[in-house]
């Protein structure tokens, strides 16, 4: 998958890493399952996807923690597939940090910097060009239990930049990180990637990070990638049922539901806020799709609204609307109301059937064959 890439032509990035047909079988657990990727310079990509779909098993043999069972992992242009994780030129940031508690916050930015043998004056320097770029400038002389979870963090983000890598591989990072700081680290992670203008490989489950971070992102399912493409790709125009559902909320309706509301059997995704509640007796105009039902479910979310409704026609939409003129109460009291639901059939997009997403929700905890 990804973007085809010229490499004769100046202005397009080159390709920082490479994975050709890539397979990992753990005995009779196939947990990456013929991958092929291509992660382009300076880029910040992610793989995205539920637990058990193959991202970490993925970013462990591109760092070279584990051996491809096939296929081919290419690093700047060179087959890297037998080589051992130090003579790889990629360092790796963990969600546990794996700090060393009892050396101090230089020492352990420092440490990699020894054992290849850099110069003490050239080290230091590296190190506090390296802490003042996490904001990390006069904690040098911490200890890591003296730090918070998200300082914590950036030493260990510190210590894989201060070896200056192609790739800087990153599982999960923010993971243990609570919402605000995580929030908060999101935009300071890209910050420093745009400054460093480093390739960054990011694994995460959560949608929303990846959204927000990548310029480009593969979505993981069962040891396949079901897509790549940009942020605003994956959300506007989702390739299968699997990804509509898992990136963003999203409403799948097929079958016999899909063909009373479009003339057509073949499944469709449609967004929740791109639906809105009209009067009972109103008359599509246009190239509206109209559906009406019962409001099963309502979740009061202070700036917005949701509503589970279950249509006449079978299936349910999940819609989303923005508080502008309702107050809890009211919003509430549409519980169990028929209502009629109205878009644009503009807004309707194809997808692929694929495992799992029906109704709106993946199952983040999916298994491997
Ligand atoms: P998570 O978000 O939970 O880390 P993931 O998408 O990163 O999930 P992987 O850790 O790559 O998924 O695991 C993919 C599959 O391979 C899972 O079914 C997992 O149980 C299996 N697996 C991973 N490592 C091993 C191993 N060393 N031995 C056996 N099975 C493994």
């Amino acid at each position: 998958m990804g973007q085809p890439v010229d490499r004769m032509s100046a202005e397009q990035p080159g390709v920082a890493v490479l994975l050709e047909k890539v397979e990992k079988r753990f005995g009779e657990v196939v947990a990456v399952d013929g991958i092929d990727l291509e992660v382009l310079e300076g880029e910040f990509f992610s793989m995205l996807g539920p637990s058990g779909s193959g991202k970490t098993t993925c970013l462990r043999m591109i760092a070279g923690f584990e051996a491809p069972s096939s296929g081919r992992i290419l690093l700047g242009g060179r087959d890297v597939s037998k080589q051992p994780p130090y003579e790889r030129d990629v360092n790796t940031v963990f969600q546990d940090y794996a700090l060393f508690p009892h050396m101090t916050v230089e020492d352990n930015v420092e440490y990699g910097l020894k054992v290849k043998k850099v110069p003490k004056d050239d080290r230091r320097d590296r190190v506090a060009d390296a802490l003042e770029m996490v904001q990390l400038t006069g904690f040098g002389g911490r200890k890591p239990a003296q730090l918070s979870g998200g300082q914590r963090q950036r030493v260990a983000l510190a210590r894989a930049l201060v070896n200056r890598p192609k790739v800087l591989l990153l599982d999960e990072p923010l993971g243990a990180l609570d919402l605000k700081l995580r929030q908060a680290m999101q935009i300071e992670l890209k910050e420093i990637q745009q400054q460093v203008g480093l390739t960054f490989i990011y694994v995460t489950h959560d949608q929303e990070e990846a959204l927000t971070m990548s310029d480009r992102l593969a979505v993981f399912s069962r040891g396949r990638i079901e897509q790549v493409g940009s942020p605003a790709e994956v959300y506007e125009r989702p390739a299968t049922g699997f990804v509509a559902g898992f990136v963003g909320a999203s409403n799948v309706l097929s079958g016999e539901a899909a063909r009373a509301l479009t003339g057509d059997a073949h499944a469709f995704t449609i967004r929740p806020e791109k639906i809105a509640m009209a009067d009972l007796d109103h008359q599509a105009v246009g190239d509206e799709c109209t559906a009406t039902g019962k409001v099963q479910e309502v979740v009061y979310l202070g700036a917005s609204t949701r509503y589970v409704v279950h249509l006449d026609v079978g299936g349910e939409l999940v819609i989303v609307q923005q508080n502008l003129d309702t107050s809890s109460m009211e919003a509430l009291q549409v519980r169990g109301k028929a209502v009629r639901l109205v878009w644009k059939a503009r807004n309707n997009r194809p997808v692929e059937e694929a495992t799992g997403a029906i109704g709106g929700s993946a199952d983040p905890e999916e298994g491997v064959r």
